[in-house]
């Protein structure tokens, strides 16, 4: 399927994701304990830079969507009974068109969650 390496480099950079100026390295956020403000620190060499106020945002909606995202894709729920299956998605993982769905609220309106009947590959579409 998603061919790494080449593609993955020529990815463009989505939004949130900061990069170190000095090395290109990935700059990850932590808390300065002296100012209790959030910035940014590069691995790989000294490079530091304080967040800006748009950063905030991006940091924390996507720390609470992954949480989110964990809690409801870790459970398998093929052999749930009550849970209603279609025949009007294909799995992207093996082709096979019969999955279990759910649906959830979200910040962003209403997410639909599948597992797939034949793998078990779970994934979420939003509507
Ligand atoms: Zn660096
Ligand atoms: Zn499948």
């Amino acid at each position: 399927m998603a061919q790494h390496g080449a593609a993955a480099a020529a990815a463009p950079r989505s939004r949130g994701l900061k990069f170190c100026p000095e090395s290109n390295d990935l700059l990850y956020p932590r808390e300065n304990r002296n100012t209790r403000r959030l910035e940014f620190f590069c691995k790989n060499c000294s490079h530091v830079e304080e967040a800006e106020p748009d950063d905030y945002c991006v940091h924390v909606a996507r720390i609470k969507h992954d949480s989110k995202e964990q809690t409801v894709i870790l459970q398998d729920v093929r052999a749930d009974p009550t849970l209603p299956r279609t025949k009007d998605v294909e799995c992207p993982d093996c082709h096979h068109r019969e999955a279990v769905f759910f649906s959830q609220s979200s910040e962003t309106g209403m997410v639909l969650y599948f597992n797939c009947c034949a793998c078990g590959h779970r994934w979420r579409e939003d509507v």
